[in-house]
């Protein structure tokens, strides 16, 4: 579903990415970690071109990207993401919220729009917050609307960026519930997070970037308890 080859990417001077491989297949769940700075946010906004790259290949869905708007917008209609901080419309409801997209990108009635919204509101448990204003909920309720409002695009593949760094400890588990959820239901998905029970229990593969590369990429079992690199060994203590 993703291939990406020897990336690189730069901001001016500064070599933020250096000669990424990667590749998400269908279904896969993939874990991306490292210390703060490393790329990994980069990474994964170069994939829906909220970044651009500018050496090597990003291919989604067969789609390669380029500076064609054509491709970009194919591309962003198959992949749905998730950021830190929510960024939903704080002056819509949370169905519009819902609905914006599926409406004005998809072309979807909005009478459909509003029960496709209702569905996935279902489905992160929180419809009876429909005709609320997202200021009006708690962070954790934000991020799942946000989840919710993602899924309304029937994307292909989910990106997360550390969608729990935000949210009080205890608003984290019923974000992370809801990532399960959408993994047990087959959901081809890169997070990026640093929640590693998460990372143990759901990820085909964790992938290490340190410093603009890929250090180091293993099933959990192996990455956690058998690190081959020096720099993993180090983040994996920090952290755990
Ligand atoms: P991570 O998500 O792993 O914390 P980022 O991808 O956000 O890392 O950032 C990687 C590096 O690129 C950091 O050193 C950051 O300061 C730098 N960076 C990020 N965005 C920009 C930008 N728009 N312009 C210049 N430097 C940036
Ligand atoms: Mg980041």
């Amino acid at each position: 579903m993703i291939r990406i080859e020897g990336m690189h990417k730069w901001y001016g001077e500064f070599h933020v990415l250096k000669d990424i491989n990667l590749s998400v297949r269908q279904g896969e769940r993939i874990v991306l970690c490292g210390p703060s700075g490393s790329g990994k946010s980069t990474t994964i906004r170069c994939i829906n071109r909220l970044e651009e790259h500018q050496q090597g290949k990003i291919i989604v869905d067969d789609v390669e990207l380029t500076s064609d708007l054509k491709h970009v917008e194919a591309i962003r209609r198959e992949v749905g993401m998730v950021f830190q901080h929510f960024n939903l419309f704080p002056h819509l409801t949370v169905l519009e919220n819902c609905t914006l997209a599926p409406l004005w990108v998809r072309k979807i009635p909005k009478r459909e729009a509003e029960e496709i919204a209702m569905e996935y509101l279902n489905r992160v448990k929180i419809p009876e917050q429909a005709n609320k204003y997202p200021g009006q909920l708690s962070g954790g309720q934000q991020q799942r609307v946000a989840i919710a409002r993602a899924l309304c695009m029937k994307p292909k593949i989910m990106l997360f960026d550390e969608p729990t760094s935000a949210l009080d400890p205890e608003m984290v588990k019923e974000v992370l519930d809801t990532m399960i959820g959408l993994a047990e239901d087959g959901m081809t998905m890169l997070c990026v997070t640093h929640e590693m029970g998460f990372a143990r229990t759901v990820a085909d593969r964790v992938i290490f970037m340190d410093k603009g590369e890929i250090v180091e990429e293993a099933e959990p079992e192996i990455f956690f308890s058998n690190p081959k690199s020096e720099r993993t060994k180090l983040f994996l203590g920090q952290i755990l």
